[in-house]
């Protein structure tokens, strides 16, 4: 028999090899990815509400015949209008689509057509605007497509859901029963999940969603399982492991702590001590250090650099764009002159660095000149090599994942590896998600900070706002506006950062000095924008999120974020986190229009206070548990279908018996778990090689 996922996906019934193609881009290349090719969301349509019972308001599903279609130009926007009239005996309802003109040809008088849509009514009319719609063909297709809990899946062009959901349906048929069982029946049976063939077929097609849900959480309970072995794996192979013990004398530790011209927080010494701690030990350090924006780690990190040079060793820093690795350069070097750790010399590798001097750079760092690096993953991903590299940090977890902190842990002989995250996670959650790393937080801020007033205002309000900026512009202080959007787009009734940037600079404040930065912009560009920021050529910043991430100007004590609505909770934290660096109080203005009542939770909270970690919170409860989210939201590439932010019982529950089975035989050495640690090997490499080396 061949596994699953050594069958091409061309060979399922309706593929082939032209087709083939399609399925890749949805990143399906086995029968195996195909049948773990999840649906989004469900649509329920077992008992579809006749058209004269539709209530206008609600989002429903709809089915009925075509009656007719026409399509015409609207004399107003001058956009293209499709309209299709469907009929179900009870009543009738018209539905119309923007822009869309090969919908014309699409819709055919007398066939079946679904529809997914809010009601709403129209001169006395029932009628949808843009809804979801889908025809049928004939009565198979009526048994997967209606009637039915319907899975929606993700598309591409060139996919339809039907043809998705019958290749599915006729893959499930024919491979079902080839499925490989994973999880230990032992586990099964005491936590009541379903083996997985019967899971997979109710992902797909379930007959209720307490099925789905079932479903979705035994094969979430795998992937948990899984995932936790091979975390304790890893943390058992880094403490058997030999570090590089340095040796840190008191007098040293004091002379850091009082090279500065302030004191430093309580929090601040805490976790110099717990690093000291692990940099003494025999061991190799792995440590994850928390704390909002501004806190002061950084300084913490230098702690850990200085050390490493005092012990004649290198240290590296790696942040995740060349803006920060630039940031934190100039800061560093600041920090190491104010602190006169005189013979220190720090250098800084970007990938945007002249050639020649590139060269050089890598010669100085293979023959120790430079002792300290700060880089982005240039660093790992050209051939640097270190003399001997004994301290690692690495800025903002979320950006980087398992892999690039062990090729970078790589570069030396086992260093002591610091991780900075600026991203608050509960502890619950922290513990179970990175259970391999040791955890610090710095959960205060440095004396004298201002604090950040927020305040909430509507897009009706625009002139408040503007008149708001000059004021402060007029006090000396620079402000950023950010949009959730670079260019204004069709789809979305937004206002976006180049248009407005447009407007300001020509119109609205033509006085002023205005700069924009955005994703799209070249490193180069960026550079130069921000660089005029800080100088404090620029009074008025108009961004989009890249400011969102370490950038740090002291004097720009303002920001505005239009659309605010539209972030999220940890994002507008981020953002937020931009101002209230000096000593001014910072005003934060949300221009806003909650559109949910999760927009409106979001907003409450961002209003309500300014603790990462109370945030954090927040966003977990906002989110609340049985939903789907995209997988960027929980920073884990690593987990494919479950979601710790939403399904954190069971990965408690996951956690529990991976430890019991790991204290029971840690090396996974029994007859019985040697399929387990296969499984491990396979499912997670990068955590293997590592495992393997202890
Ligand atoms: P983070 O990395 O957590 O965002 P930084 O380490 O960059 O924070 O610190 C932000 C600023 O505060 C820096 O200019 C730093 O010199 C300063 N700073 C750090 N610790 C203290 C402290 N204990 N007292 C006063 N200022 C501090
Ligand atoms: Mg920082």
């Amino acid at each position: 028999m061949r596994f699953l996922e050594d069958i091409s996906v061309q060979y399922v019934k309706g593929v082939g090899p032209a087709r083939k193609k399609l399925f890749v881009r949805l990143g399906i290349e086995s029968v195996e990815d195909l049948l773990y090719f999840f649906p989004r969301r469900y649509q329920d349509r077992r008992n579809l509400t006749p058209i004269a019972q539709v209530k206008v308001g609600e989002w429903q599903t709809v089915s009925g015949k075509i009656l007719a279609k026409v399509s015409r130009r609207s004399w107003y926007t001058k956009k293209h209008v499709s309209q299709m009239t469907m009929d179900d005996a009870s009543g009738r309802i018209s539905c119309i689509w923007f822009n869309q003109p090969y919908l014309d040809r699409y819709f055919v008088e007398g066939k079946r057509v679904v529809c997914y849509g809010k009601i709403d009514i129209y001169k006395n009319q029932l009628q949808m605007v843009s809804p979801e719609y889908e025809i049928l063909e004939g009565e198979e297709d009526e048994s997967l497509n209606l009637k039915r809990i319907v899975p929606i899946y993700p598309l591409t062009r060139g996919v339809t859901q039907r043809y998705l959901r019958k290749t599915i349906k006729a893959s499930l048929e024919k491979y079902k029963d080839q499925l490989r069982e994973e999880l230990p029946v032992a586990l099964r049976n005491k936590h009541h999940l379903s083996n997985i063939k019967r899971s997979i077929g109710n992902i797909h097609f379930p007959e209720s969603f307490e099925d789905q849900e079932n479903a979705l959480s035994r094969i979430s309970f795998e992937e948990f399982y899984f995932f936790q072995i091979s975390i304790i794996l890893r943390r058992l192979s880094i403490t058997q492991k030999k570090g590089i013990d340095h040796k840190i004398t008191d007098a040293s530790a004091l002379r850091f702590i009082n090279a500065f011209g302030f004191e430093l927080t309580g929090a601040q010494r805490q976790v110099i001590r717990e690093i000291r701690a692990d940099m003494q030990s025999g061991s190799p350090m792995l440590r994850l250090l928390q704390g909002d924006v501004g806190s002061g780690k950084t300084l913490v990190a230098l702690f850990g650099c200085v050390m490493a040079f005092e012990n004649g060793h290198q240290a590296c820093v790696m942040a995740p764009t060349e803006i920060l690795a630039r940031q934190h350069y100039e800061n560093i070097k600041k920090m190491i002159a104010d602190g006169a750790f005189k013979d220190m010399k720090a250098a800084l590798f970007v990938s945007g660095i002249k050639k020649t001097e590139k060269d050089e750079l890598y010669a100085k760092i293979e023959n120790g000149e430079i002792d300290l690096v700060v880089g982005t993953h240039a660093l790992i991903n050209e051939e640097v090599s270190f003399k001997s590299l004994s301290f690692a940090v690495i800025d903002e977890q979320h950006k980087f994942g398992v892999r690039q902190r062990a090729l970078l842990a790589e570069k030396g002989n086992n260093p002591d590896v610091l991780i900075m995250t600026a991203t608050p996670i509960p502890r619950t959650l922290c513990i179970t998600l990175y259970g391999d790393l040791d955890i610090s937080i710095i959960d205060e801020m440095p004396p004298g900070r201002g604090d950040v007033k927020t305040y909430l205002y509507s897009h009706e309000q625009d002139g408040e706002v503007y008149e708001l900026i000059r004021k402060k512009v007029a006090e000396g202080q620079q402000v950023y506006v950010i949009y959730p959007i670079i260019e204004e787009s069709e789809k979305l009734d937004l206002k976006a950062a180049k248009e407005m940037f447009k407007h300001f600079e020509s119109k609205e404040f033509e006085d002023l000095s205005i700069g924009l930065i955005h994703g799209q912009m070249k490193q180069k560009e960026s550079r130069e924008v921000m660089d005029r920021f800080k100088d404090k050529k620029i009074d008025i910043l108009v961004a989009t999120t890249v400011v969102e991430v370490g950038v740090d100007v002291p004097n720009a004590n303002v920001m505005v974020i239009e659309h605010a609505e539209r972030f999220g909770l940890a994002q507008l934290h981020q953002l937020r986190g931009r101002i209230g660096r000096g000593e001014v109080d910072g005003l934060c203005v949300l221009v806003a229009e909650a559109q949910t009542s999760e927009s409106n939770d979001r907003l409450k909270a961002i209003l309500s206070t300014t603790n990462g970690f109370e945030i954090a919170q927040h966003d977990l409860e906002i989110r609340g548990p049985g939903r789907f989210f995209g997988r960027h939201q929980h920073g884990l590439n690593e987990l494919k279908v479950a979601n710790p932010l939403t399904q954190l019982d069971i990965l408690e529950l996951a956690r529990k018996e991976a430890i019991a089975l790991t204290e029971d035989d840690p090396k996974l050495a029994k007859e019985s778990n040697r399929y387990i640690s296969d499984i491990i090997k396979k499912r997670y490499p990068t955590y293997l090689k590592d495992v393997k080396a202890g």
